[in-house]
């Protein structure tokens, strides 16, 4: 419940203290009287509470303007009347001039006039102070988490921020940002529910800020990421450090939902005298640097397996800056026609007759050299250019089978395209591919789509309905790098492909000969072809005939090559 509001007359008058006293007796405030401006401001500096002060004009040992104008500068928030006998305007400026809102005439001929003019600053007061409440508490909201009360993303940065500037006035401190991560943690919320996981986190949260000092900053940035920032740390170890006794608070199972769970987390830290791109010079960029290195840091800790810390280094730095250069040229460079497709023919067997192509990105950056397809793919996943990236290399290669459909006669050839994995759930894929097709005038059923098994297995049923609005428009699909995945029979049996594409890996390999015969027989009874990639010497091929391998491709036939070179290459053959 709220304190009652608190009047403060200051006067030296004895029988104005004490008329003020009775006649403010049913406003709803308790009174707080001095005579002079010293006790006055004694009893504030003691904490005494002010909302409105009545104060006289001349008090024995100052002005009321002097007091007044004290008071706003320690009590902002209270409001102040003064008091005086002269008549004239000049009072009333004065009075606003020391900062008061309003001033009343003595001696009080109407005292109902005198409550109404207290109840109206008390009520201004009231509301000035309801509003700083609410502003308060929006404030609050804006830079916390809900779930764990600690700082959230935006305040984290702030104060990561204003540290790095301070960082400038004495450059020998040192700063570290952690990022915690819980191993596990989308499996955990899913066998408990969402209710019970977020009391896991609560809990989880608590026990960070608890293996902190006080003095660092704990935040929630989203979902099961939590950050820290130590403050003016002596040397690296000592983040080392705190990342152990981060680790050690999960020793102890957190009981939620009448269970007791078990967690660990992954640790990734940055230092502020870490390596850094020029890039990041301002506050700002510098704040975010640290907590994307210390978030890049995390995944390999990820990676090195549970429970791990791992510190951002050179070498994370320099394959950060990489991924940043290539993901900056690569607008550019699908603007500029940097991006290129590279055609290598897929041969049917046994007679070694040309049935089409496979079309493979390439890109030659003028800056950064030739960038190995999957490089520019994960690249371009990750900034959400694959799409892009996929439909130049589609629009591209049904033009070009078109025209060597032309130009061989044989209207049979079929041209082979590699989807990414992060394709398979965008909307009206199907009707874009399908456009370029129409645009080249080549039929659907000459276009196959490759997909890795991987990428198909990771979660076959999102990538049914793609797949299944793919084939109802005619366009074929083949499952690539079959054989490095894991595929379940079950699956495969009803994913809607029509080839299998054997990795190379077993192609290559003498003794891998009989998986190459227990896909071909797997693929008989599925009815699907079987595609070997990456077949180089005769003796592979021969091992293929035997186990009737319909298909190949591969250096031995010829290598991937630009447009020209293919043509010319199709010239020879005849
Ligand atoms: P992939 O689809 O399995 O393509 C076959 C890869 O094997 C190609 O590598 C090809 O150049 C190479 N290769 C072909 N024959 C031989 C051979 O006889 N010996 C050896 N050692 N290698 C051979 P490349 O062009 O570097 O592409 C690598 C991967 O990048 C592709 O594997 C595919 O997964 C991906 N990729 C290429 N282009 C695209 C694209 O346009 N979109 C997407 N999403 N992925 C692409
Ligand atoms: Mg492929
Ligand atoms: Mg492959």
């Amino acid at each position: 419940m709220a304190l009652p509001a608190t009047l403060l007359i200051v006067d030296d008058d004895d029988g104005v203290r004490a008329l003020l006293d009775s006649a403010l007796r049913d406003v709803e405030a308790t009174r707080a009287l001095h005579a002079d401006m010293l006790s006055a401001q004694k009893y504030v500096e003691d904490g005494g509470r002010v909302d409105v002060a009545l104060v006289d004009k001349n008090l024995p040992d100052g002005t009321g303007a002097q007091f007044i104008g004290w008071l706003r500068q320690h009590v902002p928030a209270a409001e102040a009347v003064l008091m005086t006998a002269q008549t004239s305007i000049d009072s009333a400026v004065e009075a606003m001039k020391a900062g008061a809102c309003d001033y009343v005439r003595k001696p009080f001929d109407d005292l109902s006039q005198l409550r109404m003019r207290v109840c109206d600053a008390l009520e201004k007061v009231a509301l000035k102070r309801s509003q700083t409440l609410l502003m308060e508490k929006l404030w609050h909201e804006a830079l916390h988490d809900p779930l764990t009360g600690l700082a959230n993303r935006t305040a984290f940065l702030d104060r990561l921020r204003t540290s790095l500037d301070e960082l400038r006035r004495n450059p020998d401190r040192l700063y570290a940002v952690l990022f915690i991560d819980i191993d596990r943690f989308k499996h955990v919320n899913d066998n408990l529910g969402h209710q019970e996981g977020d009391k896991l986190i609560a809990t989880i949260g608590q026990r960070i800020a608890a293996a902190v000092r006080e003095t660092d900053v704990v935040a929630r940035l989203d979902g099961d990421e939590f950050t820290v920032l130590l403050r003016e740390i002596e040397q690296p170890t000592d983040a080392a450090r705190v990342a152990e006794r981060i680790h050690q608070s999960f020793t102890e199972p957190i009981r939620v939902g009448g269970r007791e769970i078990f967690t660990t987390c992954s640790i990734g830290a940055a230092l502020s005298n870490d390596p850094r791109d020029p890039d990041s010079a301002s506050s700002v960029a510098f704040a975010e640097a640290m907590l994307r290195n210390a978030d890049l840091a995390m995944y390999r800790a990820k990676r090195g397996g549970k429970s791990a810390t791992h510190f951002f280094d050179a070498e994370m730095q320099a394959r950060a800056q990489r991924s940043w250069q290539l993901e900056s040229s690569l607008h550019e460079a699908l603007k500029n026609g940097e991006i290129s497709v590279a055609y290598q023919p897929i041969m049917a067997l046994p007679e070694r007759r040309l049935a089409g192509f496979e079309a493979l990105v390439r890109w030659r950056s003028p800056t950064l050299g030739q960038v190995a397809p999957l490089e520019l793919v994960a690249i371009a996943e990750e900034c959400g250019l694959i799409d892009a990236v996929f439909e130049h290399v589609l629009d591209t290669a049904v033009h070009q089978l078109r025209a060597w459909q032309q130009q061989l006669g044989e209207s049979a050839l079929s041209m082979s395209v590699n989807l990414s994995s992060k394709q398979l759930s965008g909307a009206h894929f199907v009707e874009r591919v399908l456009a370029h097709l129409h645009a080249a005038e080549v039929p659907a059923s000459a276009l196959e789509l490759e997909i890795t098994e991987s990428a198909l297995m990771d979660d076959p049923e999102r990538a049914r309905g793609i797949l299944e609005g793919l084939r109802d428009a005619g366009v074929r699909l083949s499952i690539d790098d079959f054989g490095t995945g894991y595929s379940s029979l079950s699956h495969l049996s009803r994913l809607p492909v029509s080839s299998l594409k054997i990795d190379r890996s077993f192609v290559m390999d003498a003794a891998a000969a009989n998986i190459v015969g227990f896909v071909v027989d797997l693929a008989r009874h599925l009815h699907l072809h079987v595609v070997a990639e990456g077949v180089e010497k005769e003796m592979e091929l021969e091992s293929l005939l035997a186990h009737g391998c319909g298909f190949a491709q591969g250096y031995y036939f010829s290598k991937p090559l630009a447009a020209d070179a293919m043509s010319a290459w199709l010239a020879t053959r005849r």
